[in-house]
């Protein structure tokens, strides 16, 4: 078979995960909560499952969770999305992501990338015929180049993706990065995916702004969600996509062929669950400690950092250490002294190693503090 996607191996933090597995160390690569949900949400769903909420939701998500995500985005950021017609349900933001490059790109359209980018995007984009053209963010804080976008953007550029809270590197945008892109943009055939996954983990005191709170943007914007990161569930594979009719209707469409819909009992859970807001409006602070437990912690290791601004991801440097290869290390560091992560040239389509390293610290604060104590070995 002729591979579509040649240069493509199987993903970092599943090669990570299983190193993690293979050598007993401690997984800080893969992001995902080490820490279980809410029983609360848990028998919620075993409830509507006996009630016999077992067959197929309707093709755009259950109307009480959309209903529930409307309410949310009016209360939080005084922007309204009809529920009906703009709101969709999908599994996981990587189908968001998915459905909304594929309703846009067509073969040869360009789409801005910047890098360091979560790795789902550009195979996404190649398998559309479109062509991605990186942009790189500015070290060491990982914000955006403006200057750079601009000059990247030619009469074939349909779609640029963001994703703020930043994965890998926490950068969260602000309102003058939003005001920028509106400018560049405004009059130009050009769409935007915004996977804000991160929505509710942002810290000292900075405050996600989505994009969808400018009026410019909100027209261009299919803003991706995860219930995953929100609620501990990243197992479950619930996501959303919030963009006006129009924009939602070309999504449906291929959500609709992609898995038509998802899981039922789960959609009735979650509302019910997010009928109370502080469940996850307390996220901000319940990561906040563990960001700052885990950057206190660093200090007493050889590497260098700058706390993370957003996201339960922290990138540290060790270029002053040694000049090796960044996966090289991570592999090193699992077998040598237990604890797993992700280099950060798995986020770039040219493995530009700039000596940097991913840890995930949502974690049990012990199973944090152990791998301090272990990364305090690092040499
Ligand atoms: N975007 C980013 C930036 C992510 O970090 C992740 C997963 N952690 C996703 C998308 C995918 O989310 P989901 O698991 O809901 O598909
Ligand atoms: N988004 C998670 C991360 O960045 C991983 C999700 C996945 O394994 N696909 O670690």
């Amino acid at each position: 078979l002729l591979s579509k996607l040649p240069h493509i191996g199987t993903t970092i933090f599943t090669v990570m995960s299983k190193l993690a597995t293979d050598h007993h160390a401690i997984n800080l690569s893969q992001g995902f909560p080490g820490f279980d949900c809410y029983p609360y949400l848990q028998d919620l769903v075993s409830e509507y499952m006996r009630k016999g909420y077992n067959q197929y939701a309707p093709m755009s998500g259950v109307p009480i969770l959309k209903n529930r995500l409307a309410e949310k985005t009016e209360n939080l950021y005084d922007v309204s999305f009809d529920p009906e017609t703009e709101i969709t349900i999908v599994s996981g933001a990587t189908e968001a992501i998915f459905a909304a490059v594929t309703a846009v790109v067509r073969r040869g359209d360009e789409v801005i990338l910047l890098e360091p980018a979560y790795d789902s995007y550009a195979p996404a984009i190649e398998l559309n015929g479109g062509v991605p053209v990186y942009v790189s963010l500015n070290l060491p804080d990982f914000s955006v180049d403006w200057q750079k976008v601009k000059d990247a953007i030619t009469d074939k550029t349909r779609l640029i993706m963001i994703n703020t809270p930043h994965n890998p590197c926490g950068y969260v945008w602000t309102q003058n990065d939003l005001d920028i892109l509106a400018e560049l943009i405004e009059d130009e055939d050009i769409y935007l995916i915004s996977d804000e996954v991160y929505e509710h983990i942002t810290f000292d005191n900075r405050n996600h702004l989505p994009l969808f709170t400018h009026p410019v943007l909100k027209e261009k914007t299919f803003t991706c969600g995860s219930f995953g990161k929100t609620f501990h569930i990243t197992g479950w594979k619930i996501g959303y996509c919030l963009a006006p009719k129009k924009l939602s209707t070309e999504f449906r469409k291929i959500h609709q062929f992609l898995t038509f819909s998802t899981s039922t009992p789960m959609q009735y859970a979650l509302a019910d669950f997010m009928k109370e807001p502080s469940r996850y409006l307390f996220l901000n602070e319940f990561y906040q400690k563990k960001r700052d437990l885990f950057c206190e912690g660093l200090k007493q290791t050889p590497f260098r950092f700058s706390p993370t601004q957003g996201s339960f991801f922290q990138v540290v440097e060790y270029g002053h250490l040694s000049s090796e290869k960044d996966f090289d290390l991570a592999v090193r560091l699992t077998k040598e002294i237990g604890v797993a992560s992700i280099p950060i040239s798995a986020f770039y389509h040219d493995q530009k190693d700039h000596k940097l390293l991913r840890f995930c610290f949502a974690k049990d604060d012990e199973v944090l503090e152990e791998a301090l104590g272990q990364l305090s070995k690092a040499t």
